[in-house]
């Protein structure tokens, strides 16, 4: 008997084990609002995250198995500022779901609710791929994950008012939590401020702004573009006059241009997981800011 028990479960055949029928289905751009969705629905959401921590955010296919998530969705939680640019106008549109789109309820740009760093004056396409209404990665800067939990904790409830109580009650614990470790963060990252870094891509701005770490520069030439030779001799040039502590780069991104200049610089490469399951520590919001603040001081002790 326990045996057929088993055999069905694993077929999908009875529902054992499976929690109760989410109220919202949430569907997320990035893995970490699917991480802060969770943290924040619990039980009351099945959360979807389109891309992985593998993946470059700035570049997905508009494929059919994400028209068929965003069809279902009753909330929808993005970047936003142009990031999704290249694909989520084609899932919105071709998803004919009315709930989601820009203006309604079910549809939130997380970087609406945070300052913005790095607006351009004029947006000049010959410098790159320039984000014209700032840098959109805005999720490592603690301080605006727990921004965009407000907002996200209120959409919730005014999505499923039946549940009120229990995101609210959610959202306390999170940000109790949260503060905490922010805590915990600014004394550890103390020791990071001035530290010169290299990027691979401006999407750490957030997280050296926060910890007043330095940008001695980027792998890649322009934003966007990826890393060519002689970009890389310049920095290796630029390295002996402005020498940076430390070369970071993303689990989405190649290491090779890291390596590269670590090599010929002799300063310590580093991958950070960069959003929520980079690695295997990363695995929620909280594991991410420890990680990646763990690597760095690891990297620059
Ligand atoms: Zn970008």
């Amino acid at each position: 008997m326990k045996t057929t028990v088993k055999i069905l479960a694993a077929l999908g055949l009875i529902s054992i084990a499976l929690p109760a029928a989410a109220a919202l289905s949430v569907f997320a751009c990035e893995q970490e609002w699917a991480a802060l969705a969770q943290e924040l629905a619990g039980d009351k959401a099945s959360v979807y995250s389109a891309t992985t921590a593998l993946q470059d955010v700035h570049r997905v296919e508009a494929r059919p198995s994400l028209i068929a998530r965003v069809r279902s969705a009753d909330l929808l939680i993005c970047s936003g500022s142009e990031l999704e640019v290249g694909w989520l106008p084609l899932l919105l549109t071709q998803s004919g779901n009315t709930k989601i789109q820009p203006g309604s309820a079910g549809y939130l740009e997380a970087s609406q609710f945070v300052p913005k760093l790095e607006i351009p004056k004029v947006v000049d396409r010959a410098l790159g791929d320039v984000h014209p209404s700032g840098n959109p990665h805005i999720h490592l800067d603690p301080r605006n994950i727990a921004r965009v939990a407000d907002a996200l904790a209120e959409r919730l409830v005014q999505l499923d008012p039946a549940n009120a109580d229990a995101y609210r009650a959610r959202a306390n614990s999170f940000r109790g939590r949260w503060q905490a470790a922010m805590s915990r963060w600014e004394k550890e990252t103390a020791r990071l401020k001035g530290v010169p870094v290299v990027v691979y891509h401006r999407d750490m701005s957030y997280f050296l702004n926060w910890t007043g770490m330095r940008e001695a520069g980027s792998l890649e030439p322009k934003p966007g573009l990826p890393p060519t030779p002689t970009h890389l001799a310049e920095l290796v040039e630029k390295m002996k006059r402005d020498p940076a502590k430390v070369v970071v780069y993303s689990a989405y991104n190649s290491p090779r241009a890291a390596e590269f200049l670590s090599e010929r610089a002799g300063i310590p490469a580093v991958m950070l997981p960069f959003t929520v399951g980079g690695t295997d520590k990363a695995k929620d919001l909280f594991g991410l800011f420890d990680d990646t603040i763990g690597r760095l001081l690891a990297a620059v002790k």
